[in-house]
């Protein structure tokens, strides 16, 4: 399994909103919350139907993720594809 080189990019953020950045703007809902680990952007999950954490690391290319969700404490990579586990 290969390992993220991007952890350096991880920055002390604080969650900017509550709900998912443009989900909250545009009055979507959505599934599952994710924290972008370089600003602090909260976007929706990819089961959501505007996937806006995704789109957000199209648009950044920051590439690591943390779940939001009460008692995970994982995240992911997108540009290695790999899970990454924060404890
Ligand atoms: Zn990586
Ligand atoms: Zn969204
Ligand atoms: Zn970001």
């Amino acid at each position: 399994m290969k390992g993220c080189t991007h952890t350096n990019q991880i920055q002390n953020v604080e969650p900017h909103t509550r709900g998912c950045e443009e989900c909250l703007r545009s009055g979507d809902s959505w599934v599952h919350l994710r924290l972008c680990l370089s600003c602090g952007h909260v976007g929706c999950c990819d089961s959501s139907k505007n996937k806006h954490a995704t789109k957000h690391f199209h648009a950044t290319q920051h590439p690591i993720m943390k779940s939001l969700e009460p008692g995970d404490d994982w995240g992911w990579c997108y540009i290695d594809e790999v899970e990454l586990e924060f404890v």
